[in-house]
C-alpha cells in the first residue's frame, strides 16, 4: 500500500502538470487566457490538446468528453474515443485543439425553456479554461459551458463565470479605492458542505419511490428517531467507514481536498466537507463529489440519498455554501483582522453584504430552492424560509456602535469615538456563539449560506451572491469615486456604512430562526416570507432582479425568462412523477397488503366466531376502514391532480400542485403510515423506516 496522499491530484491535469508538459510560450498563453487577458489561438489550443491527450493516455484514458451542467441540476457527458483510423489503416489517437475547445451535443434533449427553437436545436459546449480537466473511469473530462446556437446560456456555469467577473470588477474597485492599488482582480472562495443519507441497497431497490423520486413517499416513523441525539458525531459504522475511505481516495485523486466527515443528527445521515477553493472549481467539484458518493455507495452495497427530505420525521439534508471574497494577492475581504472596528474596508464589505441580502431576499431564497427543498425550508427544521443575517455579537456590536456614533455626534475622527468596541483587541477566530438556525451566518471570515438543498447545484446560489454583492459594492464605489484623499474616503465610507445599517438593519437577526415569534417579528419588520419554491421562482420576473442581472451582463432578459420556464416545468414534472409513484405503490403494494391482512383476520374471525379474540375483531374493523379510506384517498388524489394540471399555464399548475395536490398526497400518506403501524411483516413487504435507518 502506498502512502495515504501519494495519489493526490493524480487524475487532474493540474497547472503543475501543464507547466511541466507544455512549451513555455504555450503555457504562458494558457495562463493569460485563464487570467482573462487574452484568448487561445489555434496553435496553442492544439499544443495543449496534444499534451493533454498524452497525459490522459498514460493514465489509461481512451475517451474524452465535454462535461457540462445542463439546467437539470446534474451533469451531462457524451463520450468520444480518441481512436481514429490512421493513414496506414492502423489505429491512431487523435485529439485536436478544436475538439478540446468546442463540442456540439444535441441540445434538443436538454431543457432550454424556449431558448432553442425546434428548427435550431444546436447547442455548443466550450472549454472552461478556469476549471481543471480530469479523468474519471478512463474518460478525460473537460469542464465546459453550454450555450445555444444564438449564444444564450443553456447551463448554469456560464452565468456563474460571468458573475465572478462582475464581482471581481466591483470588489477590485473598492479595494483600489481604499489604497491597495496592486490588487488587479478578486475571486470567491467557496466551501460546500454536503449532507447525505446512506441506506442498505437492498431496501433501496425494493422501494419504487426511492428509485424514482429520491425520497420515501410514505413510511411510519421508526420506534427510535433522533431523540437520543446519539448519532451526531457518533462512531461511524464499519461499512460506512469503508465507504468513506474509498470516497476520500477517489476525491483526493481528483484533487479534491475532502477534509471532514462525520455522522449527522439523523440516523443514517452523514456530512462531507471539502477544503474551500475558488468558486467555479468548488461548484464543479461538488458535482463530482455527489456523483462519487452515489457510485461508491453502489459498490459497497449501499444507496446514497442526496434528496433534501428522504424520510419524514427526522432531519433532511442540506448543503452549506461557505462564501468569501479574496484578492489576487490572497487577502480575504471578510476577514476582520486584529481590530475589526478600525478595519474600515472590512466594515464596508460587511455592510455591502447586509445591503445586498436585504435588497434581494426573495432572489436569494429562490436560488436555494427546488421541489425537494420545499420539505425543509418553511417546514419546522433547518433554515427557515425567511432570509435574515446573523453576524455574531462582536460584529453586530461593532456595527451598532458605528451606527449610534452617527446619531450621537458629528465631526471628525468619528471612527475613534465608537468605543468601547475599539478596545476589543482581537476577534476570536472560533465563533463560540454560532447560530445554527440562521439561513445566512457570518462565521469568522466568511458567510455561510445554509439554505441550499443537498441535491442542488451550487452554481446559481453563488451566481446570485456574486451579482447582489457586485451591485452593492459598485454602488458604494460610485459614492467614493473622485474623493481624493484616503482619509476622506475612509470618512465617507463610515457614513455609507451608517446609512446602510440604518436602512437595512431589519435583516439582522440573532435569535432562534425556527421559532414562531420570529415569523411574527419578521412580518412586523416587513421581511418577505415566500412559502414555496414555485412561488419564489416568480422573482425572476421582478424588474429589479431583471435589472440586476442584465446591467451586470450575467443574464439577458430572455435567458431569465427561459430559466423561469425551465424551473416551473421541472417542478411540474417532478411532482407528476411523485404523484404517479405514490398511486402506483398504493395500488400495487399497499392496498393488496391491506386486503390480504384483512382477509386473514376476517377468516380467523369467522372460524372462531363469537369466541374470536378482541384483537382479531379490532383488526378486522380497523383494516376494513383503512382499505375504504385509502381507496377514497386514491380517488381524491387522482381527481385533485387532474383538476390541478388542467390550468392553462405552468405557474398556475405548479401553484395548484403545491396548494391543492400535496395535501392530498399527505392525506393518503397518513393512511398508509397508520396501516404500517399495525401491519404484520407477513403481509406488508415494503422496507420500513426502522429497517432502512438502522441497518447500516
Ligand atoms: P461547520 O460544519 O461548522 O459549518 P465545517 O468545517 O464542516 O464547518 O465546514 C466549513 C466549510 O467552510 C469548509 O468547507 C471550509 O473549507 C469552508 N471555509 C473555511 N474558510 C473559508 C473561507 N474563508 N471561505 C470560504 N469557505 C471557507
Ligand atoms: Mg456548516
Amino acid at each position: 500500500m502506498g502512502k495515504p496522499f501519494e495519489d493526490f491530484g493524480s487524475l487532474v491535469f493540474s497547472e503543475q502538470e501543464m507547466e511541466d508538459r507544455l512549451p513555455r510560450p504555450v503555457y504562458q498563453s494558457w495562463k493569460k487566457t485563464v487570467a482573462n487577458e487574452s484568448t487561445l489561438d489555434r496553435p496553442t489550443a492544439d499544443a495543449i490538446a496534444h499534451a493533454m491527450k498524452l497525459w490522459a493516455m498514460e493514465k489509461g484514458a481512451t475517451h474524452f468528453t465535454h462535461w457540462f451542467q445542463p439546467m437539470t441540476g446534474g451533469t451531462a457527458e457524451k463520450h468520444d474515443s480518441f481512436i481514429e483510423p490512421g493513414p496506414a489503416g492502423n489505429p491512431i489517437a487523435r485529439f485536436s485543439g478544436k475538439m478540446l475547445i468546442k463540442g456540439e451535443p444535441d441540445a434538443s434533449s436538454f431543457p432550454s425553456g424556449g431558448l432553442r427553437a425546434t428548427f435550431e436545436a444546436r447547442g455548443y459546449t466550450y472549454w472552461d479554461v478556469t476549471s481543471p480537466v480530469f479523468i474519471r473511469d478512463n474518460v478525460l473530462c473537460i469542464p465546459t459551458v453550454f450555450v445555444s446556437y444564438t449564444g444564450e446560456a443553456l447551463d448554469r456555469k456560464e452565468p456563474l463565470i460571468k458573475s465572478i467577473g462582475a464581482l471581481s470588477r466591483a470588489a477590485t474597485r473598492v479595494v483600489n479605492l481604499f489604497g491597495d492599488k496592486d490588487v488587479k482582480s478578486c475571486n470567491i472562495s467557496v466551501g460546500l458542505e454536503q449532507e447525505y443519507f446512506l441506506i442498505d441497497r437492498r431496501y433501496f431497490d425494493r422501494r419504487l419511490d426511492l428509485k424514482l423520486t429520491g425520497r420515501t413517499l410514505f413510511g411510519a416513523p421508526a420506534p427510535k428517531r433522533q431523540e437520543l441525539d446519539d448519532h451526531y458525531f457518533g462512531s461511524i459504522p464499519t461499512r460506512v467507514s469503508a465507504f468513506m475511505k474509498e470516497v476520500n481516495q477517489e476525491l483526493w485523486k481528483l484533487g479534491i481536498y475532502a477534509k471532514t466527515e462525520h455522522n449527522e443528527v439523523a440516523p443514517g445521515q452523514f456530512e462531507l466537507a471539502p477544503v474551500f477553493t475558488n468558486g467555479n472549481i468548488a461548484v464543479d467539484q461538488n458535482q463530482i463529489t455527489m456523483d462519487i458518493l452515489r457510485k461508491t455507495a453502489e459498490k459497497h452495497g449501499l444507496a446514497c440519498l442526496l434528496h433534501e427530505k428522504p424520510f419524514e420525521g427526522i432531519n433532511g439534508s442540506g448543503k452549506h455554501d461557505n462564501y468569501s471574497i479574496v484578492t489576487d494577492d490572497g487577502q480575504n475581504l471578510f476577514s476582520p483582522g486584529e481590530k475589526p472596528a478600525e478595519n474600515i474596508r472590512f466594515l464596508v464589505f460587511m455592510c455591502a453584504f447586509i445591503k445586498a441580502v436585504d435588497t434581494y431576499p426573495v432572489l436569494l431564497r429562490m436560488s436555494a430552492s427546488d421541489a425537494g427543498n420545499d420539505h425543509r425550508l418553511g417546514a419546522n427544521e433547518a433554515p427557515p424560509a425567511i432570509i435574515s443575517v446573523y453576524l455574531g455579537n462582536y460584529i453586530e456590536d461593532i456595527l451598532y456602535s458605528l451606527y449610534q456614533g452617527h446619531k450621537s455626534q458629528k465631526g471628525k475622527n468619528e471612527i475613534r469615538d465608537f468605543s468601547p468596541v475599539t478596545t476589543l483587541s482581537y476577534i476570536p477566530h472560533d465563533n463560540t456563539d454560532r447560530n445554527r438556525t440562521s439561513p445566512v451566518a457570518f462565521t469568522g471570515n466568511k458567510f455561510e449560506f445554509r439554505m441550499l438543498g443537498s441535491s442542488m447545484s451550487a452554481a446559481f446560489p453563488n451566481t446570485v451572491l456574486n451579482a447582489i454583492m457586485a451591485e452593492s459594492l459598485n454602488e458604494i464605489a460610485n459614492q467614493l469615486d473622485g474623493i481624493k484623499y484616503l482619509q476622506d474616503i475612509r470618512e465617507k465610507a463610515i457614513d455609507i456604512c451608517r446609512n446602510i445599517i440604518h436602512d437595512h438593519k431589519r435583516i439582522l437577526f440573532s435569535g432562534d430562526g425556527y421559532s414562531e415569534e420570529w415569523v411574527k417579528e419578521a412580518a412586523r419588520r416587513g421581511l418577505p416570507s415566500v412559502r414555496s419554491f414555485i412561488e419564489s421562482v416568480q422573482v425572476l420576473n421582478d424588474p429589479k432582479v431583471v435589472g440586476l442581472f442584465t446591467s451586470l451582463d450575467i443574464y439577458s432578459e430572455k435567458e431569465l425568462s427561459a430559466n423561469r420556464t425551465i424551473l416551473e416545468e421541472r417542478y411540474e414534472k417532478k411532482m407528476v412523477i411523485e404523484v404517479r409513484t405514490l398511486l402506483e405503490m398504493t395500488r400495487k403494494d399497499v392496498l393488496p397488503a391491506m386486503t390480504a391482512e384483512f382477509s386473514f383476520n376476517a377468516r380467523a374471525l369467522s372460524a372462531a366466531d363469537a369466541a374470536a379474540p378482541k384483537f382479531v375483531k379490532d383488526q378486522v374493523k380497523k383494516l376494513s376502514a383503512l382499505i375504504d379510506d385509502t381507496a377514497k384517498a386514491v380517488t381524491a388524489l387522482e381527481k385533485g391532480w387532474q383538476k390541478a394540471v388542467s390550468a392553462p399555464d405552468c405557474f398556475s399548475r405548479g401553484k395548484n400542485i403545491y396548494y391543492d395536490v400535496t395535501p392530498l398526497m399527505q392525506k393518503l400518506r397518513a393512511l398508509i403510515d397508520s396501516y404500517e403501524e399495525i401491519a404484520s411483516r407477513e403481509f406488508y413487504h415494503l422496507p420500513m423506516y426502522e429497517e432502512m435507518l438502522f441497518n447500516l
